[in-house]
C-alpha cells in the first residue's frame, strides 16, 4: 500500500538488515509504518539506503507473524496466555538441565537482536542456566574473521571504518559482493574504482565489482589460502614489503618466509585456475598503493580454511604495513545487522563481553554479576546440533534464528534437532524450525517495537528506536529472558526496567564501551569503539600506536588443505551461494514485504554452456543435488559465473540450497563450507 503525503511522524532508528547500519527515517500514519527514507546526516549513509531498508519493512504487520504464545499439544500448536508459555518453557529448560546437567541445555542468540538482548541471553545461558553453551548468529558467518584477526592482530573487528573507503590508494575486495549484500559500502567502492582507484577484486564470480575491477582474480572456489599465500610471496620476493613496520610491530616473519617457499604465483595460479601474472599484478597493486584497504565477505570465511584466509589476509597488511593507518586495514564486511554486537556481547561458548576469553573478562563480570561463572567451556552451535543428536543436549533456546534453514546440511540439522525433548522458540514467525520441532513459541517484538542498540561491521553502535507498541502480544526479548530468568529462580541479576540499564550494566563489564551512553548516542549518533570514558571520541581506526597483547602482531603458518568438494563424473559442477539485493537470508522478513515483488523467487545462475548442456534456457526449472541432498530452482542463465560453477541464492522455502551443501567445517571456528559443494544438474 502506497500512501501519499506527509506521515504523522517519523522515528530515526538503524536498519535491521545488513551490518552497514545505514540509518531510517521510519514514517508513522495512522499507527502504521507507511515510509522509510534515508537519513541525510548519518556518518554512515549519508542520505542514502539500498531497497532493503528503504522498501522492506512491511514484515511488521504481515499477516502471519506470530503475536500470540504457543505451546504444542498432541503434535498441535495451542495459543496460551504468557504465564502458561513461559511456564512451560522454564519448566522444560529446568528438566533438561536437572536430567542432563548444566550441560544438556544451550541457547542460540539472534544477530538480529540489539546488543542489550543479546547480553542478556548470554547472561541467561550462564547464570540462569548455568552454561557457557550459548552461541550466535555469527558462527555460520563471520567466526572466522573474529578468530582469525583475534590470532594475528589480537582484536577479531574490523581495523577501518567505511569512511575510509574514501581515503583508501587502493581497495582490495575479497569474496565480498558488496553492491549487493552491502550496497551502500558497495556504492562507495564502485565510485571509487570510477575514479580511477585501483580495485583488485577476488571473487568466482564476475560481481558487478569484479566488472569494475582493475584486476579481477577469478579463482577456482576453494582455494583462496594458495592464492593468499602467494600473493605475500611476490610481495617479499619483489621487495615490496614494508620492512620497517615488520621489523617495529610484528614477529615471526622468518618462518612465514620459510612456509611461503611452496606457493610461487605458477603454482598457485595452478591450483586456482588464475594467470599467474594477474597474481603478480594484484600483488604489486596491493604493495605500491599505500594505503591499500581489504574488504572481506564469506568467500573468504565459508569454507573449511575459513580462518586460515581470514589470517592470510591479515598477513598482507602486515607485509605491507597496512595497519593502523586511515585508508588501510583488514575488514571484514559483517552480515547480519548486529552480527558484530551478538558476538562482542559474549554470545559465544569460550568468551564473555568484550569478546574476551572467559579468564580474562571474569574480572570485569564477576563484581558486577556477582556469582560465579560454570567452569566447564561451552559448545558452538554445531557442536550443539550434534550434542543433541547424541541425547547429550535435551533442550535448545533459540532466539531469532531459523536453524534448519540456515545451518548447512539441513538432513543431519534435521536429525539432531529430532534429538530434542524441548525446543523452545522466539522469533517474529512461525520459522521452519519451529514448525518442525519447537514444543513452546514466544512471540518476539520487532526491531522496529523496541529500544536498543545495534553495533555495525566498523564497530559503530547506533540506536535503535521504537516506533510502534509490540504487535498484539509479543514481547521484546528483554522482557522475555528476564521473565523466564524469574521462574528459573534467577530473577535478581535480571530485573532491569529498560533497555538503557541494560547497556549501562555492559558498560560496566566491558572497559572499551564504557564512555558510550544512550545520552551520548543521542546527541552524537552513532560511536565506534574503543571508547574508554565519556570525553573519548570514540576509535575509527585501529592499531595505531600497538597490537593488544605484547603489543606485536604475529604471522602465523597456514598448511593448505584442499577441500573434500571436487568436481567428480558423478557431481561434475561446483556449487556457491549467496544472497541477492533484493532478499536478506531465508528472507523470512524481507520476503513479506513489498521486495517480494521485485525479485520473488530464488535463482540459480548457469553459465550459457552449462545451461545449453543441460537443454535448459533462462527460468526453467534445475534439480541440483549433491551427496547430501537436493533442491530445485529457475535457471538464471549468465556469463556472471564461470562453467562449471553454478551460484544458487537462498532466499525461498522450500528450495532452500543447505539442502544440498555439506558437512564440512572450517577447522578453527566450526563455520559451515557453504561457498563449495560438488553437485550434479539436471533440468527438472
Ligand atoms: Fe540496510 Fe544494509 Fe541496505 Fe544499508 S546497505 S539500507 S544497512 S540493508
Amino acid at each position: 500500500r502506497i500512501r501519499h503525503g506527509q506521515p504523522d511522524r517519523w522515528v530515526r532508528t538503524t536498519c535491521p538488515y545488513c551490518g552497514t547500519g545505514c540509518e531510517l527515517d521510519l514514517g508513522l500514519t495512522d499507527g502504521r509504518i507507511t515510509e522509510s527514507r534515508p537519513v541525510l546526516d548519518s556518518v554512515v549513509s549519508r542520505g542514502h539506503l539500498c531497497v532493503k531498508g528503504r522498501y522492506a519493512f512491511g514484515f511488521q504487520e504481515a499477516e502471519d507473524r506470530v503475536t500470540r504464545p504457543m505451546v504444542r499439544r498432541n503434535g498441535a500448536w495451542e495459543e496460551v496466555s504468557w504465564d502458561e508459555a513461559l511456564d512451560a518453557a522454564a519448566v522444560a529448560l529446568r528438566q533438561a538441565v536437572m536430567n542432563a546437567g548444566p550441560g544438556g541445555v544451550g541457547v542460540l542468540a539472534s544477530s538480529r537482536a540489539t546488543n542489550e538482548e543479546n547480553y542478556l541471553t548470554q547472561k541467561f545461558a550462564r547464570l540462569a542456566l548455568g552454561t557457557h553453551n550459548v552461541d550466535c548468529c555469527a558462527r555460520v558467518c563471520h567466526a572466522p574473521s573474529a578468530t582469525g584477526l583475534g590470532q594475528v592482530l589480537g582484536t577479531g573487528a574490523a581495523t577501518n571504518s567505511f569512511a575510509d573507503i574514501e581515503r583508501a590508494a587502493m581497495l582490495l575486495v575479497v569474496g565480498a559482493n558488496a553492491t549487493e549484500n552491502h550496497p551502500i559500502v558497495g556504492a562507495r567502492i564502485r565510485q571509487r574504482a570510477r575514479a580511477g582507484v585501483p580495485l583488485v577484486v577476488i571473487d568466482p564470480r564476475r560481481t558487478e565489482l569484479a566488472a569494475e575491477a582493475t584486476v579481477h582474480l577469478a579463482l577456482r572456489p576453494g582455494t583462496n589460502l594458495p592464492l593468499f599465500q602467494a600473493l605475500a610471496r611476490v610481495i617479499l620476493d619483489e621487495g615490496l614489503a614494508d620492512l620497517a613496520f615488520i621489523q617495529s610491530r610484528t614477529e615471526g616473519l622468518e618462518a612465514f618466509v620459510t612456509s611461503l617457499q611452496a606457493w610461487t604465483p605458477e603454482r598457485a595460479a595452478a591450483a586456482c585456475g588464475v594467470a599467474a601474472e594477474d597474481i603478480r599484478r594484484a600483488a604489486r597493486l596491493y604493495a605500491t598503493s599505500k594505503p591499500a584497504m581489504c574488504l572481506h565477505g564469506l568467500g573468504v570465511t565459508e569454507h573449511i580454511q575459513g580462518t586460515d584466509g581470514v589470517m592470510a589476509l591479515a598477513h598482507l597488511a602486515l607485509l605491507t604495513g597496512n595497519l593502523g593507518l586511515p585508508g588501510a586495514g583488514v575488514n571484514p564486511l559483517r552480515g547480519q545487522n548486529n552480527v558484530q554486537g551478538s558476538a562482542q556481547m559474549g554470545c559465544e561458548p569460550t568468551r564473555l563481553t568484550g569478546y574476551r576469553p572467559l579468564a580474562r573478562a571474569l574480572a570485569d563480570h564477576l563484581p558486577v554479576w556477582g556469582a560465579a561463572l560454570p567452569e566447564a567451556p561451552g559448545l558452538t552451535a554445531m557442536g550443539m546440533l550434534d550434542a543433541a543428536g547424541e541425547g547429550r543436549l535435551r533442550a535448545l533456546l533459540v532466539l531469532g534464528y531459523d536453524v534448519l534453514l540456515s545451518h548447512a546440511d539441513a538432513r543431519t540439522t534435521a536429525e539432531n534437532l529430532h534429538g530434542l525433548e524441548a525446543l523452545v522458540v522466539v522469533d517474529l514467525f512461525m520459522t521452519e524450525t519451529a514448525r518442525a520441532f519447537g514444543t513452546v513459541f514466544l512471540p518476539a517484538a520487532s526491531p522496529f517495537e523496541k529500544e536498543g542498540t545495534f553495533m555495525n561491521g566498523e564497530r559503530r553502535v547506533q540506536r535503535v528506536r521504537q516506533a510502534l507498541p509490540p504487535k498484539g502480544d509479543s514481547r521484546s526479548d528483554r522482557e522475555i529472558l528476564c521473565a523466564l530468568a524469574e521462574r528459573l529462580g534467577a530473577g535478581g541479576p535480571f530485573r532491569f526496567p529498560d533497555a538503557e540499564s541494560v547497556w549501562n550494566e555492559i558498560r560496566q563489564v566491558w572497559p572499551d564501551v564504557q564512555g558510550i551512553t544512550y545520552a551520548r548516542l543521542e546527541r552524537e549518533g552513532g560511536i565506534q569503539w574503543p571508547c574508554p570514558d565519556e570525553s573519548h571520541p570514540g576509535t575509527a581506526v585501529l592499531h595505531a600506536e600497538g597490537f593488544p597483547g605484547g603489543g606485536r602482531a604475529a604471522f602465523r603458518l597456514l598448511d593448505y588443505t584442499p577441500s573434500a568438494q571436487v568436481a567428480t563424473d558423478t557431481h561434475p559442477w561446483l556449487l556457491n551461494t549467496g544472497r541477492s539485493l533484493f532478499h536478506f537470508n531465508a528472507a523470512t522478513m524481507t520476503g513479506r514485504t513489498r521486495n517480494g515483488h521485485l525479485r520473488p523467487d530464488n535463482g540459480l545462475e548457469l553459465h550459457p554452456a552449462d545451461a545449453a548442456s543441460l537443454g535448459v534456457v533462462d527460468g526453467e526449472a534445475v534439480t541440483v543435488t549433491s551427496r547430501h541432498g537436493s533442491f530445485t530452482l529457475l535457471a538464471h542463465v549468465t556469463d556472471r559465473v564461470r562453467p562449471g560453477e553454478p551460484f544458487a541464492t537462498f532466499h525461498s522455502v522450500p528450495a532452500f540450497v543447505n539442502q544440498a551443501t555439506g558437512p564440512g567445517r572450517d577447522r578453527h571456528t566450526g563455520t559451515p563450507e557453504y561457498k563449495v559443494t560438488a553437485v550434479a544438474l539436471r533440468k527438472a
